[in-house]
């Protein structure tokens, strides 16, 4: 455990602002700074950073904490990790600590090392399977020794047991054989490898650690490839193949593939800028992490229907990022591996050199979609093409270019075309503009407020609000905690994440811990309760809740409470009350509709 005094010291030694900046296009809007999310993929930004509390939220998705929670997201790492690399950034040493994930992390990459070792040496014995897989990477895919050696190419025999002896004999215990991914428990409850007659391919982070392995079969039989599981240290959505051989090249033009094996023969051909993903259709937080080392990216899968539609997908991924995106047709091959091994680099090159541009893309496809010589199809393309430019990623002077080419294509006046254009792009501004209304009205406070059955179900609506409301005023004025707490019954708060963050509050308040972000995440395990936590401060970051807000708050969750609840408790005098009480919600009731 790191002391909470330094964790508080490491976070306020790192702005927030500044921090964010770092990956995020930050623009001022008022006292918060707004931009596109990192975490999740958007074309307005509903990214929040609040430099008064040194938080962040997304009303997107619903992520937010402080600079550790942003780091850990960011970079995937560990609690105990972001804290460290935190410190680090600001310079500070690291007290001693007990880093158990930590720790299990690096035995868990130290197995996967071992493995890769295990499956190189296996490559390279004197057995006719062994051959044969060496004849795979050098025959069928034209390798060399040394681009064996260089992305630590292996193969798994045909043993349910070879590298799960191999790894005993150094020393792992089940369990962390069992986390690694690399072997199973049958139904019997045996250990037994994954990987069988298979050629691998070991996966390497942009650090350089090993994280995962890929294993193809020899010969059509199937599943054709087969990957590690998501492990501690192994997410496939946050994964780019040979990023960190990529990231070294003096060229930022980066070729995105579809398999590791375009990759492999890429690099081996002199482009060693060639990535891809791993198990995963292109994800945005790939596009994110390719976006920090590369300026331009093409587009390089294949040609069949199935890489077509990868293409689209990727395209629409890079519509809000930095980089550059082309995509390349390869005329007369499945794929780039084909091309190149039929015509040579010098050629590949020269399609590289003249990659199309996304909208030319789109068009192109459209075009091969209608026959042009009838007017039916003349006017389906039109129709579909002025869909393509009326795309938010297409610039007026691309617009004006491809009209003048669809107009010469159909025989249409250009003129014609450029009106429809303008209606097309008046009806996309309006759809937008509905957008943002309704995304703003989502933000609203009670979006979203769930309340359990059993604590009342829609009449609770009313003070799962109050006590949402009451946790923004506490984190806004903690010295307000004593009077709510001599004040609230926890039992009223209808929802439990909230009444955990109450109490969790009040532990901060009884440790003389700082009521923020970073307090309340060592204290709120349960990470609902947390982005509930920042959502409701996110929510009301523009306005100051002052004591009659508390007392407005205090008192519509003692009315909440369901009434015969507080029935069973009171005598016979509190009982009449108590039907006062109920002639006077009616009333109040009434005045709060209107
Ligand atoms: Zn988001």
């Amino acid at each position: 455990m790191i002391p909470q005094e330094y964790i508080q010291e490491v976070v306020r030694r790192n702005d927030i602002e500044e921090l964010v900046g770092q990956y995020v296009q930050l623009r001022r809007r008022g006292r918060t700074l707004v931009g596109l999310c990192p975490f999740h993929n958007e074309k307005s930004p509903s990214f929040t950073v609040y430099p008064d509390t040194q938080s962040f939220y997304c009303f997107g998705c619903g992520a937010g904490g402080d600079a550790i929670t942003f780091v850990r997201k960011i970079n995937n790492l560990s609690y105990v990790e972001s804290v460290k690399q935190l410190a680090s950034r600001a310079g500070m040493p690291m007290p001693e600590e007990d880093d158990k994930e930590g720790r299990a992390r690096s035995r868990l990459l130290e197995i996967n090392r071992c493995a890769a070792r295990y499956f190189y040496e296996q490559l390279n014995q004197r057995t006719p399977e062994a051959a044969a897989a060496r004849r795979y990477w050098k025959e069928k895919r034209g390798l060399s020794d040394g681009a064996i050696r260089r992305f630590g190419l292996g193969y798994a025999p045909d043993d349910f047991s070879g590298l799960l002896h191999y790894l005993r004999q150094r020393g792992f215990r089940e369990e962390e054989l069992e986390n690694s991914g690399l072997v199973k428990r049958s139904q019997k409850g045996n250990l037994y490898d994954i990987f069988r007659h298979r050629v691998i391919v070991p996966i390497i982070d942009v650090r350089g650690n090993i994280i995962a392995f890929g294993g193809r079969v020899l010969d059509d039989s199937k599943p054709k490839y087969i990957n590690s599981p998501e492990t501690m240290v192994y997410k496939k959505s946050r994964t780019l193949f040979a990023l960190n051989v990529a990231k070294k090249s003096t060229s930022k033009r980066f070729i995105l593939c579809e398999g590791y094996m375009d990759v492999i023969s890429m690099h081996e051909a002199g482009f060693d800028t060639a990535v891809c993903a791993c198990g995963t259709a292109l994800t945005a937080e790939q596009v994110k992490l390719l976006s920090e080392y590369a300026e331009e990216t093409v587009l390089c899968y294949d040609s069949d229907e199935a890489g077509q539609k990868a293409t689209e997908r990727s395209l629409h991924l890079f519509e809000n990022s930095p980089v550059k995106v082309t995509v390349l047709s390869i005329p007369g091959a499945k794929d780039p591996d084909e091309f190149i091994r039929t015509y040579g680099r010098d050629r590949f090159e020269m399609i590289l050199n003249g990659t199309s541009n996304p909208t030319e893309f789109e068009l192109g496809k459209a075009k091969k979609k209608y026959d042009l010589r009838t007017d039916d199809g003349r006017l389906e393309y039109i129709r579909e093409a002025i869909g393509i430019l009326a795309g938010s990623g297409v610039s007026p002077t691309a617009r004006d270019v491809y009209a003048g080419r669809i107009a010469g294509e159909t025989g249409v006046a250009k003129q014609a075309v450029l009106s429809q254009l303008e209606g097309a792009l008046r009806g996309a501004a309006r759809r937008a503009r509905r957008q943002e209304q309704r995304d703003l009205a989502a933000q609203g406070n009670g979006a979203g407020i769930r309340v359990p059955y059993d604590r009342g179900g829609d009449r609770a609506l009313a003070p799962a609000k109050a006590s949402r409301q009451l946790v923004a005023a506490l984190l806004q004025d903690p010295d307000q905690i004593p009077y709510v707490r001599s004040r609230l019954d926890l039992e009223t708060i209808p929802e439990p994440e909230i009444r955990a963050a109450v109490e969790a509050i009040y532990t901060c308040a009884d440790q003389r811990q700082p009521v923020n972000a970073t307090s309340l995440q060592s204290l709120l395990p349960d990470e609902k309760a947390y982005s509930l936590v920042m959502m409701v401060q996110a929510q009301n970051s523009g306005q100051t809740l002052v004591r009659q807000d508390i007392d407005m708050y205090l008192d519509r969750l003692r009315r909440g409470t369901p009434k015969s609840s507080q029935a069973a408790k009171t005598d016979d005098d509190g009982f009449r009350r108590l039907f006062a009480s109920i002639a006077q919600d009616k009333h109040a009731g009434a005045a709060e509709e209107s």
